[in-house]
């Protein structure tokens, strides 16, 4: 697997979460995977051994020197160094703004990947993540083609979230010593520019993204973000794989970051986390009485905050609460702050990565909201679920597959009046706390542990092994 980010080493949101726990999930089916992902400043290689020393990757007449590590664990998990790419403050950039030389960076990555490969795990299929892995198929099937090293080997590239698609000027080309003929419509060219995520989508033997609805959502102009036909032109080898959640790190009985653990047999335990929770974000100490909203969540325009602040005031005036946590782009993060500014002591904001908190959040509210524009898969209301937290969600991708009305509570349009409407009907069914509570147990004997999900996967690679694909021997592709 290629990644930019992998649990619990590197993560900003639920691409960590699945590449950090597929593969011991892979495992248990008797399958073998290794991650390959940058060693960024914030991994530690204390404990990590250098297992490839020197290596010089050239584009053009730039020279990149990485060492590759592996990083102790269930799999193999390298970690690609190159300090002068890496060794930064963010992943993709800082202060919101990229760093200018990400086209090189994820280049870097995907060849870096193709050397694990050669010397180091041989594979037959590279699992590729997102657009930050999308140069791996492109190589392959053009700088790579006659490498007898990947003969037969295949590729899959899987859709995180296709709002982000690693664009960049047509002179990045040479820079990352791609064929000027992958600067084509059905290759790498996107309305001027170079789409790194085409070069998944366009030259990939297979193409998966989180959960069905999504896949079906994908190949639409509502939800395509300009990508929609190239990926109903390919919806033949299209699927949509829901992700698993890793019950062993998100478990309320188990959970050692949460003040109190509890289970559907003594649920007593949530009491308490609710109360810590209501004092840690300073609320008062009635706020134990009504509803308390959860959130966790990048603070982007993805995810809803927009509809949010528009009802703010009515779901206060409900009698109920809101906790939210997150960091994102400034803007987004900025309607949260002001909701709290406006409505003190109902409304609590943090700003920041913090996954102890979200922990705590997920144990400690009634109510966990994702109000999303669109959401892939989302982790988050399958956490909450299992800790009989109850989502109240926009039905859309994953959120639609994994909440039904039995488990929580969902609306269609994307609007501050159908957010509200979904948040007062579970308001209405709290009132009532024999039915909650049979409602939070319902939703907590729910089960999307990975164990279906990676067996679709291991289903996916031998289907992809067994298939004809293209031999990359018979021809180039130009
Ligand atoms: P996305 O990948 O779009 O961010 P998901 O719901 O798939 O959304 O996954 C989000 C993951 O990231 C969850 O594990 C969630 O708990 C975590 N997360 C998101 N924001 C934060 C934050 N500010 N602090 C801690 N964890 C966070």
């Amino acid at each position: 697997m290629v990644s930019s980010e992998a649990a619990p080493l590197a993560k900003t949101g639920g691409l960590a979460d699945v590449v950090g726990s597929l593969p011991s999930a892979l495992r248990a089916l008797g399958d073998e995977a290794a991650v390959v992902i940058p060693r960024y400043a914030s991994i530690d290689l204390k404990n990590a051994r250098r297992v490839y020393d020197r290596l010089a990757i050239h584009f053009g007449p730039a020279q990149y020197d990485i060492s590759i590590y592996q990083a102790p664990g269930e799999f193999p998990l390298y970690l690609v160094d190159c300090p002068a790419l890496y060794e930064r403050k963010g992943f993709y950039g800082e202060l919101g703004v990229d760093y200018p030389d990400n086209h090189i960076r994820f280049a870097v990555l995907a060849r870096a990947a193709l050397t694990v490969a050669r010397f180091l795990f041989r594979t037959e299929v590279f699992h590729c993540h997102d657009w930050q892995a999308g140069l791996v198929p492109a190589y392959l099937r053009t700088t790579f083609a006659t490498d007898p090293t990947f003969l037969g080997v295949k590729t899959l590239f899987t859709i995180h979230n296709l709002g982000y698609q690693g664009l960049f000027p047509k002179p990045a080309l040479p820079e990352v010593g791609l064929d000027a003929g992958v600067y084509r419509p059905g290759g790498m060219e996107f309305f001027g520019r170079i789409s790194y995520i085409k070069g998944g989508i366009e030259f990939a033997d297979a193409l998966s993204t989180v959960s069905p609805t999504y896949a079906r959502e994908i190949q639409t102009p509502e939800y395509g973000f300009g990508l929609d036909r190239a990926l109903l032109a390919r919806a033949d080898v299209l699927t949509g794989i829901l992700n698993g959640a890793d019950y062993r790190e998100w478990n309320p009985e188990t959970d050692p970051l949460i003040p109190a653990r509890y289970s559907t047999d003594d649920l007593s335990g949530k009491q308490t986390c609710k109360r810590q929770l209501i004092e840690e974000f300073g609320l008062p100490a009635d706020a134990i009485q009504g509803p308390l909203i959860g959130m966790v969540s990048r603070f982007t325009r993805q995810k809803g905050a927009d509809i949010l602040a528009e009802v703010a005031g009515e779901i206060v005036a409900e009698g109920m609460c809101l906790v939210a946590l997150g960091t994102g782009d400034p803007e987004y993060e900025d309607f949260f702050l002001r909701m709290a500014a406006e409505y003190p002591g109902r409304i609590a904001v943090r700003i920041g990565f913090d996954n102890a908190l979200a922990h705590r959040i997920e144990a400690g509210a009634d109510l966990f909201l994702m109000p999303s524009r669109y959401e892939p898969c989302g982790l988050n209301q399958m956490y909450s679920l299992r800790y009989g937290t109850v989502p109240v969600v926009r039905a859309t991708g994953g959120l639609d597959d994994t909440i039904e009305e039995e488990t929580g509570f969902k609306f269609a349009e994307y609007s501050g009046e159908a957010l509200l409407e979904a948040v007062r009907s579970a308001a209405k069914v709290f009132a009532d706390q024999d039915a909650w509570r049979a409602m939070m147990r319902r939703g907590m004997a729910q089960d999307f542990s990975w164990g279906t999900s990676a067996a679709r996967y291991s289903a996916l690679y031998r289907q992809l092994l067994a298939g004809p694909g293209v031999n990359p021997l018979a021809g180039k592709i130009f």
